[in-house]
């Protein structure tokens, strides 16, 4: 007995997330086909297809926006000469929320990790490299995990 082809489909769909494996995923699966009404369904799918047509990575910073550029690269009241190195999104959200720091980012989007077969090509780091070129910039903090 295999479930019909739209629930396999959705909870193939849903293994692709991180931490989520085939359980959670068939958990979902069932969850949306018994408990979600065709109208949230509707507004999950606008969700998911919007965040594939509305949003890019700045091309100043690497962070995810709806704008180009970026409402913080945007800013003329931020500090132009500190630059914060994160490695994610939610980074930048993270320390916006604190409110404390007011200079410029830079978005990695990833970090170098040979095991996983991410390189230096593979993040944002020619920008950064550029940014320290053109931009003034006299200040980098690097807002990393220590890793190697
Ligand atoms: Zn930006």
């Amino acid at each position: 007995m295999r479930y019909p082809k739209a629930i396999t489909d959705l909870i193939e769909s849903f293994s692709r997330y991180p931490g989520i494996g085939p359980k959670t995923a068939e958990r979902l699966a069932l969850y949306t086909v018994n408990k979600i009404d065709k109208e949230n369904v509707e507004k999950f799918m606008k969700a998911l297809i919007d965040t594939k047509e509305t949003l890019f990575k700045c091309p100043v910073c690497g962070n995810i926006t709806d704008v180009d550029p970026c409402y913080i690269c945007s800013d003329k009241t931020r500090e132009l000469d500190i630059l914060l190195v994160v490695e994610d999104a939610r980074d930048v959200i993270i320390i916006e929320k604190m409110n404390r720091y007011r200079g410029k980012y830079h978005v990695l989007n990833g970090v170098i990790s040979p095991i996983d077969g991410i390189g230096p090509e593979e993040i944002n780091l020619k920008s950064l490299i550029q940014r320290l070129q053109d931009d003034k910039i006299k200040e980098v903090i690097l807002g990393l995990n220590a890793s190697i």
